[in-house]
């Protein structure tokens, strides 16, 4: 593909398939004392066996969707999961692990809270700063069932609106 990406030869649906809480967790460490040194980011998407089962419902639900009239009569094959080579049936399992991406919609890194592992107070201070805080994906303490980008500004604009009523920020 050389990074390009190619249209199929024929026309076709496209399902994609979710896990908006996974069980699974993953971690951001530093790679060393340096502050320039990038850090190491841990997925671990599947390291949870009920996500792997989850997202395998989620295809069985959408094969039992798209073998329903009237859609099954436009359809004629199924080209992925499919079927392996020589007929054999696909382990559906095995193609979520080998599969699955992660969504662009990171977050909790900065975990909101009032227990000693939370990052930021439910003010959204850092815990143990006076002058800092943090608004933005990172603060959510779990995931939530939608798209991140309105809960983002949402976020923003409660924590300048906090700021402003406290004369701890001007706007121009
Ligand atoms: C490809 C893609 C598609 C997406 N599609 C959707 C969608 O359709 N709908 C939806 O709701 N969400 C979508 N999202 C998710 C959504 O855009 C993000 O979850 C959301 O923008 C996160 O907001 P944020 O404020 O946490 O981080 P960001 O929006 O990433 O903001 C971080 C900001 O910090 C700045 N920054 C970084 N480092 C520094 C630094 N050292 N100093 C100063 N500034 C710095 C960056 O330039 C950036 O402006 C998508 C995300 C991606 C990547």
């Amino acid at each position: 593909m050389n990074g390009s990406a190619q249209l199929s030869p024929y026309p076709g649906i496209k399902c994609v398939i979710l896990r908006s809480h996974a069980v699974s967790s993953g971690r951001v460490r530093l790679s060393s004392g340096d502050p320039d040194s990038p850090p190491v980011i841990e997925c671990r998407l599947l390291e949870s066996a009920e996500d792997v089962a989850t997202l395998v419902r989620g295809i069985e639900a959408v094969r039992a969707i798209v073998n329903t009239d009237p859609i099954a009569k436009l359809i004629e094959v199924e080209v992925t999961p499919g079927a392996v080579e020589g007929g054999a049936s696909l382990d559906v399992a095995e193609f979520v692990r080998s599969h699955t991406e992660p969504s662009c919609h990171p977050i909790g890194t900065c975990r909101m809270g009032v227990d000693e592992d939370a990052v930021v107070d439910p003010e959204l201070r850092v815990r143990g700063t006076e002058n800092l805080w943090i608004a933005d994906a990172s603060i959510m303490p779990d995931a939530i069932s939608a798209n991140l980008n309105a809960p983002c500004m949402m976020i923003g604009a409660k924590l300048g609106r906090q700021l402003v009523a406290k004369g701890r920020w001007r706007t121009a």
